[in-house]
């Protein structure tokens, strides 16, 4: 189990890995699936250096019912 850097939840955990060995994990939080990757930098796989302007509050995650709907093609 891994920190969420966004929620700072303990669930996320390991989805995929790298097909050369120990390149890369990626990770997935099971309360607010956040996604991220290892290889990325420690503003985001860091729960202390991600921005916590994009942090959110687990407890809300159940009340974020609300997906932006996806605009009409222009063309
Ligand atoms: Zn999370």
């Amino acid at each position: 189990m891994h920190t969420c850097p966004r929620c700072d939840s303990k669930k996320a955990e390991t989805v995929s890995k790298s097909p050369v060995e120990g390149a890369w994990e990626a990770y997935q939080c099971q309360h607010c699936f956040f996604t991220w990757r290892s290889s990325e930098p420690d503003t985001i796989t860091n729960p202390e250096k991600y921005n916590p302007s994009f942090k959110i509050d687990p407890a809300e995650v159940e009340t974020a019912v609300q997906v932006p709907a996806v605009p009409k093609r222009k063309n």
